[in-house]
């Protein structure tokens, strides 16, 4: 095959089928009846990404690339299998990192040849070097720094102190200073670590004062920024691929940022300078020193078989638990003895997007039967039970009743409103963003303390003893 045939023709027809098939894989992941299908597709268009690249001419050795290609898979294979689906958004984090930093080292590696090569460097292709190497940086402090809020090796508040707005804005104008500085005399060389070590230090200032459930948005953008700088990357390398996989990249991750802005009613400023998610000051009292009503695994179940309508609000405890299955046979018996149940599920509820949808697919419970906020609250109180398994933050009702609630504004699920509500949850400890709930105290809330899985197994014994009565 000669190089041109290859260059000229094969590539581009590769190319172009790998990007029909991130586009299609990006719109069947978009239901879960589709998403396996949304899945094959993206592995397909990316295997063809990679070969085409690699049976480029340009290609001059294989030795190094042979070498990262086993380490990675080394490292990935078994990550992939370790991990359990609650570790997902870390690990997301930290893929986001590896991502950033690759380009970012990529960037780096370009600006040295291209200086050791002569004056040949544009200022087109420096200013895509720039935008590469300082989103590549900073994505990559600041998906570290998220990957260890998630892992709780680092505190889940936010951390704030006086003058932080000021101090970021002037790191990042500082970094991009030299970058322009960089794009005007690229010869400049000693710029170069400077604009590099601001990059850096932006990253961590960045989610310092960004709070725990806020990460959802911020992993969102993340992963846009990590986008964006692989499209860079594409300019930079004249990789047409690469520029269509980053720009989809970039744009599907502020899309779903906006989203999950959205369904926590807050703007993009607020998430990045507003603290959301500090620790409150106005409860009513320490968790535990109230008083709080609670019940057995057989009284549970014979208010659960006493009502019409059940919904169900599954939350990060659900997951850690992993008690979707059991859940689903709940379901079912109760659906036996005439009980419709229907699953509410809170856009951020869990540690990733449609981290509920996931487990509950995977339970093989219906689609029709999961229902998202804002369809399921005008129904909440006609529901005779709202019944919470590990969910804390997205049924918060301080976030529409307390103006002083640092989750104040964000859309719940309106549990409250049921007639009864029962919670499933180990004790009175609080959830992702470290906040009291008023919900526990509330006269119609009847607490079920336990390991979700094991207290609706329990449930599923106690109905199979009712229905044998
Ligand atoms: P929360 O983290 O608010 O609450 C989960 C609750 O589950 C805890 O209060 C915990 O209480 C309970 N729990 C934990 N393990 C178990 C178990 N084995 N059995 C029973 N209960 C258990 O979860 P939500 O889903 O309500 O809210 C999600 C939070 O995570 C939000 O703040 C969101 O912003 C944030 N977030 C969401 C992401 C996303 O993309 N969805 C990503 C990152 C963060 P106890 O210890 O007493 O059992």
């Amino acid at each position: 095959m000669n190089n041109a045939l290859l260059n000229d023709t094969i590539l581009p027809i590769v190319y172009m089928l790998a990007a029909a098939g991130f586009i299609m894989a990006i719109k069947w992941l978009n239901s879960p009846a589709t998403a396996r299908r949304g899945v094959v597709v993206g592995e397909i268009g990316m295997l063809l990404a990679v070969v085409g690249t690699l049976l480029r001419f340009d290609v001059v050795s294989y030795q190094w690339i042979f070498v990262a290609f086993f380490l990675g898979t080394a490292i990935g294979i078994p990550i992939a299998y370790i991990m359990p689906m609650t570790a997902v958004p870390q690990r997301t984090a930290f893929s986001h990192a590896c991502g950033a930093l690759a380009s970012a080292l990529i960037g780096t590696a370009e600006y040295y040849k291209g200086i050791h090569q002569g004056p040949t460097v544009t200022s087109v292709e420096m200013t895509a070097l720039i935008i590469e190497t300082l989103l590549g940086f900073l994505t990559f402090t600041a998906s570290l720094m998220a990957f260890g809020k998630l892992q709780e090796v680092l505190p889940q508040r936010p951390i704030t102190y006086k003058g932080q707005n000021f101090l970021n804005l002037g790191v990042f104008a500082a970094a991009a200073g030299t970058g322009i500085a960089l794009i005007v005399a690229p010869q400049q060389t000693f710029l170069f670590p400077i604009f590099v070590l601001l990059s850096l230090l932006f990253g961590v200032l960045l989610i310092i004062p960004i709070g725990g459930a806020d990460m959802p948005t911020v992993i969102a953008l993340l992963n846009s920024y990590a986008g964006l700088s692989a499209a860079a990357m594409g300019f930079v390398l004249n990789n047409k691929m690469l520029i269509v996989a980053g720009a989809l990249d970039g744009s599907s991750g502020f899309i779903l940022a906006v989203i999950m802005c959205r369904a926590m009613n807050r703007s993009f400023g607020n998430v990045l300078f507003g603290a959301f998610g500090q620790l409150q000051t106005t409860t009513g009292g320490k968790a535990g020193d109230r008083p709080v009503r609670s019940a057995s695994p057989e009284e549970a179940a014979q208010i659960l078989e006493a009502a019409r309508t059940v919904i169900v609000i599954p939350g990060y405890g659900m997951a850690v638990a992993q008690a979707q299955h059991k859940l689903k046979e709940m379901s079912e018996l109760l659906a036996k003895r005439g009980v419709n149940v229907e699953f509410a599920i809170h856009p951020v509820a869990g540690r990733m997007p449609g981290h509920m949808n996931v487990l509950l697919a995977e339970a093989d419970v219906p689609y029709d039967k999961l229902r998202e906020m804002d369809d399921i609250n005008p129904e909440m109180p006609m529901a005779d039970v709202a019944l919470i398994i590990g969910a804390n933050d997205v049924v918060n009702p301080g976030a529409e009743t307390d103006p002083k609630s640092p989750i104040a504004g964000m859309p719940i699920i309106q549990a409250y409103k049921a007639h009864t509500v029962m919670v499933i949850k180990r004790s009175m400890n609080p959830g992702f963003a470290g906040i009291d709930n008023e919900l526990y105290y509330m006269p119609n809330t009847i607490m079920l303390f336990g390991d979700a899985k094991a207290f609706v197994s329990s449930i599923v014994k106690e109905l199979g003893a009712l229905a044998r009565v």
